[in-house]
């Protein structure tokens, strides 16, 4: 890591010394040239050379890769079958689908997700409901769950924020006693683990997105993870337009061999084989894909335990998160600026920082249809507000990390001026 200049007993100069290095945004020169984005993929030429051998086979969509990944995730999670879907957000889609939401029907989420999380619901005309987080874990609090639980409640979507599982004992004691089917959003959490399981087999239906920033790419994709056979084959026949084949289902069975039905109208939310051999070949490498996300978030862990203004994500001692993303929260009231001021200067710094996420009860959408407002999830509010998510991604180099650190000793040096011992 950096090393700044102790004169021994002095801390003052280290002060002056820092305070010297003026930032980016107020004309100062930024701690490096070109952009650091916040997640990437990592591309080997073995990648390439899989998806090569793909592109140039007979069947480039549906291909014989796409059971051999869905296998290969599933294995790889400890869960009983995988169906890839052509993004994260099909996925989520077909798993509440699967789960039989629809009209009237509630669903309990948290508000501290990506809207495709919520949205999935309104897709199949069902009522996203929030419960808020718990800011220890900022996944969501199962005593909330409970509070949110009415006659219409049908399912619960815990988020495995940032890469950190969701308390599923607690939610399996909630929704056991309600018959609620439990659809984890995973997409931040592959190779996570709660109490020594992996994510995968911790809900009724597990979705992992393997978006590009995500720990494993297949450009777009994404994958449902479930035991059951029926949401299994419901999942299969939804990612296909409805069509079922299954003779035991025809009206008219003995139509033809080319015969088939749809019973309730699917999508196309299929994958490519060609997705399918890029996936086969990153999962051989997310172990080492979660140890490299695992070692700069200690990185930054050490770094910012001796900064005031900054609150690392947490990591609680039961779980092994996986770090999809690094969200720290800027304690605007520790320092003279806000957090735009903040995000703002990172950039100049050509720091690629984001903001996970705007909570999504505060989306004009919400807000319009089932009158959320400001102020209903307090602890997802004051996450937001002091919330930057700094880059990290396995190909990031020591001198990336030691980038970041730079960038925002440098913002708390001109905002707060101080460090602890
Ligand atoms: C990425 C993500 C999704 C959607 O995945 P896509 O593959 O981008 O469609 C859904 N939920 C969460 C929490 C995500 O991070």
């Amino acid at each position: 890591m950096i090393q700044y200049v102790v004169n021994p007993g002095t801390s003052t100069t280290v002060q002056t010394l820092d305070m010297n290095e003026p930032l980016a945004i107020d004309g100062g020169t930024p701690v490096r040239n070109d952009l650091l984005p916040y997640g990437s993929q990592s591309i080997r030429e073995e990648d390439v050379e899989a998806v090569k051998e793909a592109v140039r086979s007979d069947r480039i969509t549906q291909g014989p890769r796409i059971d051999q990944f869905e296998d290969a995730v599933a294995d790889y999670c400890g869960a009983e079958h995988g169906v890839a879907f052509s993004s994260g957000t099909a996925a989520l889609h077909a798993a509440v689908h699967a789960a039989g939401i629809s009209e009237g029907d509630e669903v309990i989420t948290s508000p501290l997700t990506f809207a495709a999380t919520a949205n999935a619901v309104v897709f199949e005309g069902g009522t996203p409901v929030f419960a808020d987080i718990r800011p220890e874990t900022l996944t969501i609090d199962p005593d909330r769950i409970e509070d949110r639980l009415t006659g219409d409640t049908r399912a619960l979507i815990p988020v495995d924020f940032a890469g950190h599982p969701c308390d599923y004992d607690r939610i399996q004691d909630v929704t056991g006693a309600n018959d609620l089917t439990v659809i984890a959003d995973a997409c931040h959490a592959l190779g996570a683990e709660y109490r020594g399981r992996k994510t995968g087999t911790l809900a009724d239906m597990t979705v992992f997105s393997f978006h590009p920033v995500k720990h494993i790419t297949t450009g777009e994709g994404g994958m449902v993870l479930t035991d059951d056979e029926g949401f299994e084959e419901t999942l299969r026949e939804f990612r296909h337009h409805g069509i079922t084949k299954d003779p035991s289902k025809l009206t008219r069975p003995d139509e033809g061999p080319w015969y088939y039905e749809i019973h309730e109208p699917g999508r196309n939310y299929r994958i490519t084989d060609m997705q399918c051999a890029l996936g086969l070949k990153q999962l051989e490498r997310l172990d080492e894909f979660v140890r490299a996300r695992r070692r700069i978030a200690g990185v930054y862990r050490g770094a910012f335990h001796r900064m005031d203004g900054v609150i690392p994500p947490p990591e609680k001692d039961h779980v092994t998160s996986s770090y999809h993303i690094y969200p720290v929260q800027f304690r605007e009231e520790e320092l003279d600026a806000d957090r735009k001021e903040i995000f703002e200067a990172l950039r100049a710094e050509n720091i690629g920082v984001q903001v996970h996420y705007v909570p999504v009860h505060n989306h004009p959408y919400y807000r319009r249809t089932y009158e959320y407002e400001k102020g209903m999830y307090p602890e997802a509010e004051a996450y937001y507000r002091r919330a930057i998510t700094l880059p990290i991604f396995p190909d990031m180099t020591e001198g990336d990390v030691k980038d970041v650190h730079h960038a925002v000793r440098k913002i708390i040096d001109k905002w707060e001026g101080t460090e602890k011992n």
